[in-house]
């Protein structure tokens, strides 16, 4: 039951068309017509892969294994810098997608896709057996972004950082700064008599993704005494914050500053 519970967040986002959510939810029950479900049924059936023509069909094959799906899995996931896996059962791969929706980039473009993927594949299979027309992999993944900008179509989408950006950009989806950029004016003063000032800085690229520190100490007359910048690992942009204010405090300890 607690596989489940992760299901639901994912075929009932908001904003998901409500065929697309059904479509999710026979997926998460196992109902789709796939022919491993038709062959329980006691039907005979000659089953052959509409999207490979190598394999059986089966809802694992379909969606999570016919080199077809994965090519498309991969290509999608790696435009949000994260690699495909492989999945026994689909349950675990949604439970994985809701789990690491808490740490990617662009999350709001990021959990739909767990759905408008199977469903742009289901799709291509019905093409491809009752029409007898057959898209490219490129041209399903171009199905699964212009059904992304669809749902984004009245919702914007506020990007964070340089790296949410880009990734929309790769995305086709059109976003929007989180804030206007302002113009802040500010002023800094040195320290008094036998005091040392240490102004530190952190940041991140990408929340978390590869971390830098740095700083300075200066004296009473704003001549710097200690320099300092390094790479900080992996980590959000508050770690990177406090890994500046540690390493400053370390560097003044080193300098036998005793009033910071
Ligand atoms: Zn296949």
């Amino acid at each position: 039951m607690a596989a489940l519970k992760s299901w639901v967040g994912v075929v009932w986002l908001k904003g998901l068309q409500p065929r697309v959510s059904t479509f999710g939810w026979r997926l998460a029950w196992n109902c789709l017509p796939s022919d491993d479900l038709v062959r329980k049924w006691q039907v005979p059936l000659v089953s052959r892969c509409d999207l490979c023509r190598k394999e059986q069909e089966s809802v694992h094959h379909l969606f999570l294994a016919c080199e077809f799906s994965v090519k498309i899995w991969t290509e999608l996931l790696m435009r949000f810098e994260v690699r495909w896996e492989g999945f026994p059962l689909m349950e675990e791969l949604f439970s994985w997608w809701k789990r690491k929706a808490r740490t990617i980039l662009l999350q709001k473009a990021w959990l739909p896709l767990a759905i408008l993927i199977p469903y742009q594949l289901w799709k291509e299979r019905n093409k491809r057996r009752f029409e007898n027309r057959a898209a490219s992999h490129g041209s399903v993944i171009r199905q699964v972004l212009s059904s992304l900008a669809e749902f984004y179509m009245l919702i914007p989408i506020y990007v964070r950082s340089v790296s949410e950006l880009t990734l929309s950009r790769s995305l086709h989806l059109k976003a929007q700064p989180y804030q206007q950029q302002r113009i802040i004016e500010l002023s800094w003063a040195s320290p008094v008599q036998e005091e040392v000032k240490l102004n530190i800085g952190g940041c991140s690229l990408g929340n978390p993704g590869r971390t830098g520190a740095g700083g300075v100490l200066r004296d009473h007359e704003g001549n710097p005494m200690r320099c300092f910048a390094s790479y900080a690992g992996v980590g959000t942009n508050f770690y990177a914050e406090f890994e500046a204010f540690f390493v400053g405090i370390h560097h003044a300890m080193s300098l036998h500053v005793e009033n910071l």
